[in-house]
């Protein structure tokens, strides 16, 4: 019953929502019924679920949002996926992104952009855009994102749902379709901060097939956001990051992310202010890391190997063929990061760029590290902007980029990051975000429960 109302809720609305790219309701419908046999127990049995198009679904189409990948269906499952099974969730269809995962606002999608559910003509975020907004639709109760630089806290914020970055190594990217590969952290997407941790711990933990995965159990994050619910935050101390007061953050953002300060103060919270001096300098490192890790992973899409092909109507050469293919397979931002990665990476300019961003994410990890020996987690609004309308911030990268300011961060040194609503501006959600050190998933989860309450 609960799968068809969500496969009917998806007819109903995502003409007009386009969350989805693909909706598998023989599968969804399959799943359900082996629950209904009681073959699968546990406390998502029986949920369903929305999965990120970038991660391997075994026979199910998998694009991520590329033409490129137009037509292929993985002979394997991500582990993130066979968990999500063995849970007994019952996955409903796999959701629209920004292609490759790069991206703010999913319309960079190669399939068409995702609308935010609260208003039609605004982006959804991205590049996750889908699952959140197939969870601010009523598509889906739960979702799975991958947060490269924020794709899973900034749709989450503009939506005005819950999305959670665990420790980078915290969750399996066996099978997710790698963008930064050192930095690629799939999460949880929920409506409420206690279903994304019964999504995390569901997913998390060790994998052997993936070679940065943490041999250490998830922190219980599910009882860390029981706890968090009680609303008692006496002996916790917050840090409000200093280089993130600036300009570029919208009044009415800076006032909703204010008043849940307040929320948390009143909570028992200890609310201080502390300096992270290199935190400026996390887009520029970002946008030469992530795009020089892209340049060598997408080296793989070679018309050969998967998906679409072009050229075999004369190509001369494989060169020509693998050229042709990735001119028509690749869309602009895309290409644009292939171009910036290898060009960064090149020789002679490797030590300029290259190396000097990787010193700048250890200054970066330093100052998380040094802040952390003060405060139990900093506080940030998640992104400066509410949901944006389509084709506003298209035409310079730079405004795309902007978005994932508050976020990109955390992604450098490698901790967990959620970003939980707090309330609107200008009748667009805004979202509040909780960053704490490695592998202190859980004390993110209760702070964030504690704001919820
Ligand atoms: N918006 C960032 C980018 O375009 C982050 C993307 C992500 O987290 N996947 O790279």
């Amino acid at each position: 019953e609960v799968t068809t109302a969500h496969l009917d809720r998806i007819a109903t609305v995502d003409e007009r929502v386009h969350a989805f790219l693909h909706v598998d309701r023989e599968g969804a419908l399959r799943a359900a019924e082996a629950v209904d046999r009681g073959e699968k127990s546990g406390p998502l049995a029986g949920v369903p679920i929305a999965v990120k198009d970038v991660m391997a679904t075994k026979g199910v189409p998998t694009t991520a949002a590329s033409k490129i990948l137009e037509g292929w269906r993985p002979p394997y499952d991500a582990t993130i996926v066979e968990r999500l099974r063995d849970a007994g969730t019952v996955m409903l269809g796999k959701t629209n992104m920004d292609e490759f995962a790069m991206g703010s606002s999913t319309e960079y999608s190669a399939y068409g952009p995702t609308s935010n559910p609260w208003d039609l003509g605004r982006i959804p975020g991205g590049s996750g855009g889908g699952s959140a907004a197939a969870l601010a639709a009523y598509e889906a109760p739960l979702a799975i994102g991958t947060d490269t630089g924020g794709s899973i806290r900034q749709p989450g914020a503009v939506t005005g749902t819950v999305g959670a970055k665990p420790t980078y190594g915290g969750t399996s990217r066996y099978g997710l379709i790698a963008f930064s590969s050192s930095l690629d952290t799939p999460g949880p997407c929920a409506r409420t901060v206690a279903d994304a941790a019964l999504l995390h711990a569901a997913i998390g933990g060790h994998d052997v097939r993936d070679s940065t995965s943490i041999p250490q159990p998830v922190p219980d994050v599910v009882a860390a956001a029981r706890l968090g619910a009680d609303g008692d935050l006496s002996g916790v101390k917050l840090g409000l990051v200093k280089e993130f007061a600036g300009d570029g953050t919208e009044p009415g953002v800076r006032a909703a992310f204010q008043e849940s300060v307040e929320a948390l103060v009143k909570l028992g919270a200890e609310v201080v202010e502390v300096s992270c001096p290199h935190f400026t300098y996390a887009l520029p490192a970002y946008y030469l890391i992530a795009p020089s890790e892209c340049s060598s992973n997408l080296a793989r899409f070679d018309g050969v190997r998967y998906g679409l092909r072009a050229g075999d109507d004369g190509a001369r050469s494989l060169e020509e063929v693998m050229s042709l293919t990735r001119e028509a397979g690749f869309g602009p931002e895309v290409k644009r990061r292939i171009i910036i990665g290898a060009y960064a990476l090149s020789s002679g300019y490797y030590d300029a760029y290259y190396g000097q961003a990787q010193k700048v994410r250890t200054l970066i990890t330093r100052d998380f590290q040094a802040a952390f020996e003060r405060v139990d987690a900093l506080i940030s609004p998640t992104t400066p902007f509410v949901a944006f309308p389509f084709g506003s911030r298209t035409a310079d990268p730079y405004q795309m980029y902007l978005a994932d300011l508050f976020t990109i961060p955390t992604n450098l040194y490698g901790g967990p990051a959620i970003s939980v609503p707090c309330g609107t501006s200008e009748g667009l959600p805004v979202g509040f975000q909780v960053m704490a050190p490695t592998m202190g998933d859980d004390r993110m989860y209760r702070v964030a429960a504690a704001l919820e309450s």
